[in-house]
């Protein structure tokens, strides 16, 4: 991966939720709060504090740095427990409840591809901690998963190393993205759809 530009393990979960959110942070370094991010940075400032989220007896980690050579990623994680021989579990904290969301599954298993790389131990198994509801769910590190998020960092990387911003998803993915309001996806997909007709109408150009 020499030379590869280095893909930031936060930007394989913004791509995998939008596109064009990705781009947004990372390209243009837009960065909106609203009510969703705000709980997300509260959570992530209080992790050493929580009950239930590491297992009683383990060795715990916060804050680690992430990286690895063979894929081109850098991150951080939350959470590190070690099993008694030394087989590292990454834990990620969210706000909210406990949710199957594959964006944060796949960002958990960069980590643990991350850890496989620097400790030499296989990672089978990662945890996703649901500040609101307090709840720990098990992820297994499946084969799927791997290859979805290799697949994940080759796509984040070509879309950061294009400085092209990819149109918006304008669906129900907006509504809670802290980003509406930069992004303008409605007024974005409109001038789309006028651009189209209009290529049609002068140029005859179609689908
Ligand atoms: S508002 Fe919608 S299209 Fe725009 S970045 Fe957010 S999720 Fe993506």
């Amino acid at each position: 991966m020499e030379g590869e530009e280095l893909v930031p393990i936060s930007a394989l979960q913004h791509y995998a939720f939008c596109p064009r959110q990705c781009g947004l942070i990372h390209l243009e370094q837009s960065f909106e709060e609203n009510a969703l991010t705000l709980r997300g940075r509260g959570v992530h400032q209080s992790i050493e504090r929580v009950d239930g989220c590491v297992r009683e007896g383990l060795r715990v980690e916060y804050g680690l740095p992430l990286f690895s050579r063979a894929l081109g990623v850098v991150g951080k994680a939350d959470v590190i427990e070690f099993l008694p021989d030394g087989t590292p579990v990454p834990i990620e904290f969210k706000h909210g409840r406990r949710a199957e969301r594959l964006p944060d599954q796949i960002q958990l298993t960069a980590q643990a591809l991350c850890l496989e790389e620097m400790v030499g131990k296989e990672v089978r198994e990662g945890a996703i901690f649901y500040f609101s509801s307090r709840r720990r769910k098990q992820v297994e590190i499946t084969e799927e998963l791997r290859e979805l998020t290799k697949e994940t960092i080759r796509q984040t990387r070509a879309l950061l190393m294009s400085m092209r911003l990819p149109p918006p998803v304008n669906d129900s993915r907006c509504k809670n993205c802290s980003l509406i309001d930069i992004c303008q996806p409605s007024i974005i997909a409109q001038g789309e759809r006028r651009q189209r007709l209009q290529d049609v109408l002068f140029h005859g150009e179609g689908p």
